[in-house]
């Protein structure tokens, strides 16, 4: 598996291990963990090891054979995938082959990416038109009927094997006795919505809570987050990854213009434009809220530091970089911007404890406006 390519995720990868060494390998693994904890990346980098043609002993890969590069990029002919998808138009059944170009696309773009993310990206109204037919099942009876093409082994991943619902009684046999060298990699987030006969006939790896530290290498790594930014969402991550690139999304579209029209009315002592601000930053979710206050929290920071060493190169997104020189420019006091940070890192607490937002972001901004005068707001 090239070293640590699933980032914390070794004590799965040395299960698997395991297995492939104790010379039974199970014909039906669940690999369970929670959204954005690399379940998908995971199954795909065990295929690959098991399909590479010049494995090393410790789930290495060689990572540059004709399997390896197939593999990799989705197309090795005994590798067989099976999500949740819908019909691409009327009349035509719900199948994942009617999306493997786009299922290889997101891949290579998004390998930690959540289903609500991957039926997005196909056009999905909602999560709930995500489907495994029965149709499919059938069709992977036939598929994996047939003799291994080029592999020693032929593969399923099923992404999700919750979308199966009843159907997956269908596939009850095959994952039992499949034809021989024929493996299950099944790629589940919650065993409750897994089919109980299916759970039963599988061999369970379970991956581990993905640490802060595991998030931000994955970001800056594979996503290419500045460390800076990994480092902030990675906080915010829940330990889920997709949440984290969400995270990363939003702060780019929409918290910018936000703060923007934040320190505006704060700064003009405008109560108008801060009454307008109130309404609309407390439309925000709680979670959200949170994230943004601890965003103005974070660029802050960064004025500070621009503001005090000279050269200093913020790692934030271009935007974001001219926003904080300009704040840098206006040569606030550090121990204002200090009584700023502390004013909102008490709001986050309050949101945290569910206080009345309006008020919340009303007293903070009327608090920053007296820091600002370089005198305290009386609690
Ligand atoms: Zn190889």
């Amino acid at each position: 598996m090239q070293g640590h390519l699933i980032y914390g995720q070794e004590k799965a990868q040395t299960d698997l291990l395991n297995f492939y060494q104790s010379g039974h390998l199970p014909h039906a693994i669940l690999m369970l963990g929670k959204e954005g904890s690399g379940g998908l990346a995971l199954a795909i980098a065990f295929a690959q090891f098991l399909l590479c043609e010049q494995k090393g002993a410790l789930l290495e890969t060689c990572g540059q054979c004709a399997a390896c590069l197939k593999t990799k990029a989705l197309v090795h002919p005994d590798l067989h995938f099976t999500f949740p998808s819908f019909p691409p138009k009327p009349g035509v059944k719900t199948n994942s082959r009617n999306f493997i170009t786009e299922f290889r696309e997101f891949f290579a773009r998004h390998p930690y990416g959540s289903v609500a993310d991957w039926l997005e990206s196909i056009g999905a109204k909602d999560r709930q038109s995500g489907n495994i037919s029965a149709e499919e099942c059938k069709e992977m009876i036939e598929t994996l009927g047939l003799k291994a093409m080029e592999g020693a082994y032929k593969i399923q991943i099923v992404w999700r094997p919750e979308y199966l619902g009843k159907e997956g009684n269908i596939l009850l046999k095959l994952i039992e006795e499949p034809p021989s060298n024929t493996i299950f990699l099944l790629v589940a987030e919650q065993t409750d919505s897994v089919l109980e006969t299916i759970l039963s006939r599988t061999q369970l790896v379970r991956l581990q809570p993905m640490t802060n530290e595991a998030i931000q290498e994955v970001l800056k790594r594979i996503y290419q987050v500045p460390e800076q930014e990994a480092a902030q969402a990675a906080v915010l991550a829940e330990g889920n990854v997709a949440h984290a690139l969400t995270i990363l999304q939003e702060n780019e579209s929409d918290w910018l213009q936000l703060i923007k029209d934040w320190f505006n009315g704060v700064f003009t002592f405008n109560g108008n434009l801060v009454g307008k601000w109130v309404d609309q930053a407390s439309k925000l979710s709680t979670v959200q809220l949170k994230n943004f206050l601890m965003y103005a929290q974070q660029l802050l920071g960064h004025t500070l530091r621009m503001s005090m060493i000279p050269g200093y190169q913020a790692a934030l997104s271009a935007a974001d970089a001219q926003f904080v020189s300009r704040l840098a420019a206006r040569q606030f006091h550090y121990q204002t911007i200090n009584e700023m940070d502390r004013l909102i890192g008490a709001a986050v607490y309050h949101v945290e404890r569910n206080a009345n937002t309006k008020v919340v972001l009303l007293h903070l901004s009327v608090a920053m406006q007296y820091a600002l005068k370089g005198t305290k707001l009386s609690a």
